[in-house]
């Protein structure tokens, strides 16, 4: 296994209480996170345990309180140069909860898409961009691909907007796609499709993936490994099957003992 990113002691702290207070919540304490290329690593906590703010940490929509993010070997801290994060935030996407997050309601598929190949694949011209839509469009099992791209987001059911959501992140060419809660805001008897994209996106395009959730069956489905969040920290983590076998955290068997 190659390493791909690595958090060290990743800390968050936000003000709380109003400008003066001088509170300060610990939303993300000390965590050690390894995440390898090619792997599936679930992110499992309650509601306010601290996982969306490691994905903004992950995706640098934020610099962290303390700690450290080392991508390939390389600490993010050191990534001044406009290029460099430019080049950072295309190998790290997110995808968020809500489809339409990661959608403009007033353009078409194609925008989106095509925005992030301008952006991200300089490399590609406008023939070999519009052959890369069709194909990432194709890569998250939507077709016809070429009428799919002409579509408003509001001309898609909630399933095929998130498919989209990956769709675009592909065209970043990612190494880490980072999923939070794609699927929670999903019917239940479509969120199997998206864990299986997900999977196959691992498979075809070779990317990890850090899958948010608050569901501990989803990610027993889809997970190589787990970590759980407790109150901002890390509590367990290892291979899934491992941890849900014998869980050692008593907020781990907690989550455990709710799945029916
Ligand atoms: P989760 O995704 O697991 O539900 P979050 O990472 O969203 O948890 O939030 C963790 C904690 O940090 C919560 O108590 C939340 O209210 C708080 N928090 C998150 N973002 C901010 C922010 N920008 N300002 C203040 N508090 C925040
Ligand atoms: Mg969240």
């Amino acid at each position: 296994m190659t390493e791909l990113l690595r958090t060290h002691g990743l800390t968050r702290h936000f003000k709380v209480g109003g400008t003066f207070s001088g509170k300060r919540l610990h939303a993300v304490d000390d965590v050690d996170l390894t995440i390898e290329e090619r792997e599936i690593i679930a992110l499992v906590g309650e509601s306010g345990s601290g996982k969306s703010t490691i994905a903004r940490l992950l995706a640098r929509v934020y610099a962290p309180t303390a700690g450290e993010i080392i991508y390939r070997g390389r600490p993010l801290a050191k990534l001044r140069r406009r290029k460099d994060l430019l080049s950072y935030r295309g190998d790290v996407p997110m995808v968020f909860q809500d489809p339409f997050s990661s959608l403009n309601p007033a353009y078409r598929v194609s925008h989106g898409i095509m925005r992030g190949l301008i952006l991200h694949r300089p490399d590609l011209n406008a023939a070999a961009r519009q052959a890369e839509a069709v194909r990432v469009v194709e890569a998250v099992g939507l077709h016809p691909a070429a009428e799919i791209l002409e579509r408003y987001p509001y001309q898609l059911s909630g399933g095929q907007r998130q498919r989209v959501g990956f769709a675009q992140a592909l065209a970043y060419r990612p190494k880490l796609i980072i999923a939070d809660e794609p699927v929670s805001m999903l019917d239940v008897s479509i969120r199997i499709g998206l864990l299986n994209l997900m999977a196959a996106l691992r498979e075809d395009e070779g990317v990890s993936i850090l899958y948010i959730t608050h569901d501990i069956a989803s990610a027993r489905y889809l997970s190589d490994r787990i970590a759980v969040m407790y109150g901002g920290h890390i509590v367990e983590t290892g291979p899934t099957e491992d941890v849900l076998a014998d869980p050692k955290h008593p907020y781990t068997q907690l989550l455990l003992s709710a799945v029916p």
